[in-house]
């Protein structure tokens, strides 16, 4: 890695330079050295630690026409050396590279969390083939592979279970610490643990485009991209730079009008270089900002930026899609009601109709056809009706499935014998044939273990408000709502993916909102909300897309959790730019008006970005995972 190869030269380089300033000081007070060696000494110093900064500094101003802080230290010390002042220029330029060499370790340090992921990949699998098996690199493993998984493994690739059961340990992608018992047919992620058992697992996905590897990537984009707050730091930064030269400029010729000598002039104008200089400043927000993501991603919360942080901190009104993401999405078929022919054959239909679609309600009649024995009956033209339901044909014709909507849009009226189901709490599918009823279905889906208290664990950290938005029918909704501790006007219902993209319209009005939903039916619900939150993403491509945030894990308390660590990482930019700026001011009254001295000048700057750095990692240390009980 360059980066690391990058921090280890830095290192080297500060020690050098540290080394130099140690045998000149020793020099000043002592006297034990010959005079040459003490020039030699402040010259490797000024050599080692100026070198790396005049560097970037040169490479910033020729690529990117920019200024950098590093020119102002740069020329600082010059400054400083040329009045006589060379031992404060040294005592500069070290502590300058001792703070450029703890700050990359810091943020190399934040940046490499997710990275850790990678080394977390085993090499090798054991693939099973047709004659035996046989070990082969990970790499060359493509879909369709069944490889062998023996206790205490980790897992290499992204797959299913095909034979054989066990726990795993799913924190890597997760942050959930409580083993996860996985069956045949359960998806398994890259990079967990196998804890008993033996597990066959036929991969579903190469290397590259693995949960692990797409997490990787969004962490790495996330970090890349720059919060409002950190463009403001950078702009500040750049136009900052400027001033601070020019103002250094004008304070000699200020200082010699004022009847100072060429040298003290230079002196006074060096200090308040040093003083003015903004690097806690610019580094204050990402110190902050990075730690947070990378606090997130261990929990199991990835950002797609520090925007998104950002923007959770400020939320006001969190919206709830409520199937698949208030409710377990695991919903059961509670009754199947014919009113044409035999239940299987109907079942059939049904299921073919659903055989397709990512729908919670879907995998729910497929779930019941499976457990029947019953196949699946073919379909054409199927096509899918967001919040409505699901059309197609068969040999027969056209075929339907769906709520009252649908049946309005059918032109058909429920029959006596479906009312009574449609007057009750769970969710009724009907189908028919044109204006013809078939038969109908209905599904029960119960809220999520975690629900009841997220709703809580938000509403306690103040000043927000919860909505549920779902286009189920109103008794079903009121059913979920009333578990959740949710009042009659946070619950909307029977509504139509427009609808709910008006209610985070309206909701906005009253300060950010953040949907949370899971990618069905409500994608353009999760665009259009300030802070779009995909939850139990681990696998699934498209929600990872299409949100800002995304929960690894299906638990939402991490939500609350992550709102709790925005929010300070909010505190901790304000309190950085605070002790930045605040500095800042202090150093530069004193550089301007009381003769502050060079050394303290430089003293106070490069302290005050140690500190912004150091209150930024802070965040390093926030357990979202911590938040959950086992
Ligand atoms: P939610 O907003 O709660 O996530 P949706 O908007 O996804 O719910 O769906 C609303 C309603 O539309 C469901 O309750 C169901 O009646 C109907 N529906 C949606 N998709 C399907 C489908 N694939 N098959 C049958 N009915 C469906
Ligand atoms: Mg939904």
């Amino acid at each position: 890695m360059p980066e690391s190869e990058d921090d280890c030269a830095g290192l080297y380089l500060t020690v050098l330079c540290w080394i130099g300033l140690g045998l000149a000081t020793l020099d000043a007070f002592l006297q034990p050295l010959p005079w040459g060696l003490t020039w030699a000494m402040l010259a490797m110093s000024y050599l080692a630690g100026g070198i790396p900064a005049a560097r970037s500094a040169l490479a910033e101003l020729w690529h990117e026409h920019r200024l950098d802080i590093d020119l102002l230290m740069v020329v600082a010390a010059l400054a400083a050396a040329s009045v006589g002042a060379a031992l404060e220029g040294a005592v500069l330029l070290a502590l300058f590279s001792l703070s450029q060499t703890l700050e990359h370790r810091a943020m190399g340090k934040a940046r490499r969390a997710v990275e850790a992921l990678m080394q977390l990949r085993p090499e090798f699998a054991l693939r099973e083939g047709p004659d035996g098996v046989t070990e082969v690199p990970v790499a060359d493993l493509v879909p369709g592979d069944r490889v062998i998984l023996r206790p205490g493994a980790r897992v290499p690739v992204d797959g299913r279970v095909a034979d054989g059961s066990g726990h795993l340990d799913e924190s890597t992608v997760t942050g959930e610490s409580a083993p996860v018992r996985k069956v045949a047919g359960d998806p398994v992620h890259e990079a967990t643990v196998n804890l008993d058992g033996i597990l066959t697992v036929e991969v579903t996905r190469g290397l590259e485009t693995s949960t692990v590897a797409q997490m990787i990537k969004l962490v790495t984009e996330a970090q890349a991209m720059k919060s409002p707050s950190e463009r403001f730091s950078d702009w500040f930064g750049q136009r900052y730079t400027i001033a601070v030269l020019a103002g250094a400029v004008l304070s000699w010729f200020g200082f010699r009008y004022l009847g100072h000598t060429q040298g003290e002039a230079l002196y006074r104008s060096a200090t308040l270089l040093v003083a003015a200089s903004p690097c806690a400043v610019v580094i204050s927000v990402p110190a902050a900002i990075l730690s947070a993501l990378s606090a997130a991603a261990r929990g199991g919360v990835l950002f797609k930026g520090g925007g998104a942080l950002e923007g959770l901190a400020e939320v006001r009104t969190f919206a709830f899609d409520k199937t698949g993401t208030l409710t377990t999405g695991l919903a059961a078929v509670t009754n199947v009601v014919v009113l044409y022919g035999e239940e299987d054959g109907f079942l059939a239909l049904v299921a073919g109709l659903e055989a397709q679609s990512e729908h919670p309600i879907a995998a729910a009649i497929r779930r019941e056809a499976a457990e029947r024995g019953i196949t699946p009956a073919p379909m054409r033209d199927v096509r899918a009706h967001p919040s409505e339901g699901i059309t197609g044909q068969d040999a027969e014709g056209p075929i339907w499935a769906g709520n009252a909507r649908m049946l309005a849009a059918m032109g058909a009226n429920l029959p006596d014998a479906l009312v009574s189901l449609a007057d009750g709490s769970e969710t009724l599918i009907v189908v028919g044939r044109g204006s013809r009823i078939l038969g109908a279905v209905t599904v029960a889906d119960e809220p999520r273990t975690t629900a009841a208290e997220a709703v809580r664990d938000l509403k306690a950290g103040g000043r927000v408000s919860i909505l549920m938005m779902t286009g189920d029918r109103a008794p079903v909704a009121a059913r979920i709502g009333a578990t959740l501790g949710l009042a009659p006007e946070e619950i909307h219902s029977g509504l139509l993916p427009a609808d709910k993209v008006q209610l985070v319209d309206k909701a906005a009005k009253r300060g950010k909102v953040a949907f949370i939903g899971d990618g069905v039916n409500d994608a353009a619900a999760l665009a259009r909300a300030d802070v779009g939150v995909a939850m139990g993403v681990a696998g699934s491509e498209v929600a990872l897309q299409a949100a800002d945030v995304a929960l690894m894990a299906e638990d939402l308390r991490k939500l609350a959790a992550a709102q709790r660590l925005a929010r300070r990482a909010a505190r901790v930019i304000r309190q950085n730019l605070t002790i930045a700026l605040g500095a800042m001011v202090v150093l530069v009254t004193g550089s301007l008006f009381f003769e502050l001295p060079l050394p303290i000048a430089v003293l106070g700057h490069e302290g005050g970005t140690l500190l912004v750095v150091l209150n930024g990692l802070r965040l390093l240390a926030d357990p979202i995972r911590q938040h959950q009980t086992v």
